[in-house]
């Protein structure tokens, strides 16, 4: 179970006005969304231990199994309580896949330290827009839901990340991975969450002070597993003409810039089209 004492310090810093951890619920994401209905304000962080009906995009599920993960939520009710122009709810996804990616990144720096050098060859990325990445396979997965209630937005980030899993069912195995099957090492929960909710506190608020994201581009787009690479796009109602083109990085709106073979750039809004490698996932 997550020690919650050892998350004590996202309260006292003001990073959260709530932690609620729980052995097992369907999704974190209700158990905020039930929080709203009830009329809380402010932040709060939910965590479970297992999920049972734990949820990725598009209603896909999420498989979050007992103790192998964390599973959690944020929620924020005062961040977009009144309707900004400039807030988009995707760009929120984004850059808690960074918080996420840089997360375990600087973590196994840090826990490596002292071992050999071709033990920490680990390293996430991330796949625009909502997935970190480790070797070509998910590491985490990000949903965030943006919910009116009583004429007031609030945003849920949904954070699922693969801690300890030493195998995934067949219907995944070829696409998910675990930090535990990636380094050998079960990581502290405890130390990864609150690395997260600190960086994307920081960046929530910074993203809401700028109005854009070209705060962080650079730094996304340097963790971005297929910029200056071939990408398969597909839409709704197929594959696009164009196909193969260049991923080149985001926009300041949290868009895909993608360059075709005769060089011209187009931007890709997240939701609308699916992004692949030529070689399957990534
Ligand atoms: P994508 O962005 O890849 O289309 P989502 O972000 O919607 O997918 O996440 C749901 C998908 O992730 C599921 O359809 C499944 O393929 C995969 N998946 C489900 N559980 C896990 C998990 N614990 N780890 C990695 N991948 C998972």
């Amino acid at each position: 179970m997550i020690d919650e004492n050892a998350l004590r310090i996202l309260t006292d810093a003001g990073m959260t006005d709530r932690i609620i951890a729980v052995e097992e619920t369907g999704s974190t994401n209700d158990i905020a969304k039930q929080l709203m209905a009830g009329g809380f304000t402010g932040t709060a962080l939910i965590i479970a231990e297992c999920q049972t009906a734990g949820r990725g995009r598009l209603g896909r599920s999420w498989a979050s199994p007992a103790g192998t993960g964390i599973w959690m939520s944020y929620l924020d009710t005062e961040l977009v309580s009144t309707p900004s122009e400039h807030f988009n709810p995707a760009c929120i996804t984004l850059l808690a896949g960074l918080s996420v990616a840089e997360t375990v990144n600087e973590y196994t720096s840090s826990v490596m330290t002292g071992r050999k050098a071709e033990d920490t060859l680990f390293h996430a990325g991330i796949k625009w827009p909502n997935d970190v990445v480790v070797n070509g396979k998910k590491l985490c997965g990000i949903l965030t839901e943006l919910v009116t209630e009583a004429d007031k937005n609030s945003l849920i980030v949904g954070i699922g990340i693969n801690t300890g899993q030493n195998s995934f069912p067949p219907e995944l195995s070829d696409k998910a991975t675990s930090y535990y099957l990636e380094t050998g090492i079960f990581p502290e929960r405890e130390i990864i969450i609150r690395r997260v909710i600190e960086k994307l506190r920081d960046y929530c608020i910074s993203y809401k002070i700028a109005g854009s994201l070209s705060f962080v581009s650079d730094r996304y787009n340097r963790l971005m597993i297929s910029k200056d690479k071939e990408v398969v796009l597909t839409a709704a109602n197929g594959e696009f003409a164009d196909n193969p083109y260049f991923a080149r990085g985001i926009t300041e709106t949290g868009d895909l810039i993608v360059e075709n073979r005769y060089g011209k750039m187009q931007s890709i809004r997240s939701g609308e089209v699916s992004v692949r490698g030529m070689l399957g996932y990534v």
